[in-house]
């Protein structure tokens, strides 16, 4: 999913479920603003759980750290709120709450600040 939204194979995953994001330079100066904004946003230290079809978690959670990737891919790939400006505004509270010891409103409003870089508009 990540791939599909940088446009092209830039994020991987270790055999411990490690994601790393290897885009070069001249790659990066080659993506669209929304690339840009996914790729900047979830380039950072941040551990989260990734669940399919959690019964205890609504897209993403901030007090269990947790991403449910169906809801996620529920969003598609419209313009407005899709599924890469979802996932990077879980991404960023989790790296807001992890890194800088933010609460949920601001770590969630980080979130939501972060949307924007991804879909190019303000909801
Ligand atoms: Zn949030």
């Amino acid at each position: 999913m990540l791939n599909e939204g940088l446009g092209g194979k830039y994020a991987s995953v270790d055999k411990d479920g490690n994601v790393s994001l290897n885009a070069t330079e001249k790659q990066i100066a080659g993506f669209s603003d929304e690339q840009k904004g996914l790729y900047d946003t979830i380039n950072g230290d941040v551990t989260i759980s990734v669940s399919e079809g959690s019964d205890s978690v609504i897209i993403g959670s901030y007090a269990l750290e947790e991403i449910d990737i169906s809801d996620v891919e529920n969003f598609g790939t419209g313009e407005g709120a899709n599924k890469f400006s979802a996932f990077g505004h879980e991404v960023k509270e989790q790296q807001s709450k992890q890194s800088e010891g933010k609460g949920y409103p601001e770590a969630h409003a980080d979130g939501e600040a972060a949307e924007k870089s991804i879909t190019g508009y303000t909801r």
